[in-house]
């Protein structure tokens, strides 16, 4: 019994490591190689911004609320 303790405690233990070693390698992968953002245009006022912060709905992209609820406010 106390056999099987030790075989799941290594097991544990192995799985942290892993898991430490991991989140540290995709942590320096991210900050070396920093991956392009892609520009998308508003919908609404045709600015050009990253797509990250632009809001998707219904298949299009805004730079803004306001504009997305200008648009939706329009299209009826
Ligand atoms: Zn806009």
């Amino acid at each position: 019994m106390r056999n099987l303790f030790l075989i799941v405690l290594f097991f544990v233990v192995l799985w942290i490591l892993r898991r430490a070693l991991r989140s540290r390698t995709g942590g320096q992968r991210s900050s070396t190689v920093p991956t392009p953002e892609m520009m998308v245009k508003c919908a609404y006022c045709g600015v050009n911004q990253p797509i990250s912060e632009s809001i998707l709905t219904q298949g299009r992209y805004y730079c803004c609320n306001a504009h997305r609820l200008e648009a939706d406010s329009r299209d009826d």
